[in-house]
């Protein structure tokens, strides 16, 4: 089965990141790709279906920026300037990892061996002018919520 959504354009991404803040009320998710694939628009997408307003500025320096919305923790990872896995314990990494939170992991890879398995990963590649989002999921929540994005989109 296909696992790959077209997004052609930087709404289509934001309404991407509102499906999946329905779908995915809490868990794990890896976003990857390339600098400048979309990783920071999905986010935002996803914390303005939680109900954020405003800017999302990726938290390249101090790694993680907490949101609370609607009474749910929403955590934002950019991990692009991370220079070991392990510089993550330092972080309190376990704490930011509930059951109850949502986290989303931009450059996922740099953590490799200290985050936790993910649910979801997103692979955001470029496709013409727009981009491509091929899903993986790693747990059966995960898969659920892959196969209604699949279905929908
Ligand atoms: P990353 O966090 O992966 O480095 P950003 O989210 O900062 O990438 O996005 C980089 C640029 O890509 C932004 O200018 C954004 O508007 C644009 N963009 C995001 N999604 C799409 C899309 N689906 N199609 C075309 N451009 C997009
Ligand atoms: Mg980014």
């Amino acid at each position: 089965m296909n696992n790959c959504l077209r997004i052609p354009d930087e709404d289509a991404m934001v309404a991407l990141g509102h499906q999946l803040a329905s779908l995915c009320p809490a868990g794990v998710v890896f976003l990857e790709g390339d600098l400048g694939m979309g990783k920071t628009t999905l986010c935002r997408g996803i914390l303005q279906g939680f109900g954020h307003q405003g800017a999302v500025k990726s938290p390249t320096y101090t790694l993680v920026e907490p949101y609370e919305l609607n009474s749910r923790q929403v955590y934002h990872f950019d991990l692009y300037r991370l220079a070991e896995p392990e510089e993550l314990e330092y972080l309190g990494i376990r704490d930011y990892f509930d059951d109850s939170s949502l986290c989303l992991v931009e450059w996922p890879e740099r953590g490799r061996g200290i985050l936790p398995k993910p649910d979801l990963i997103v692979h955001l590649t470029l496709d013409g002018r727009g981009r491509q989002a091929q899903l993986q999921a790693c747990s059966e929540f995960g898969q659920k919520v892959a196969d209604k994005l699949l279905q929908t989109g």
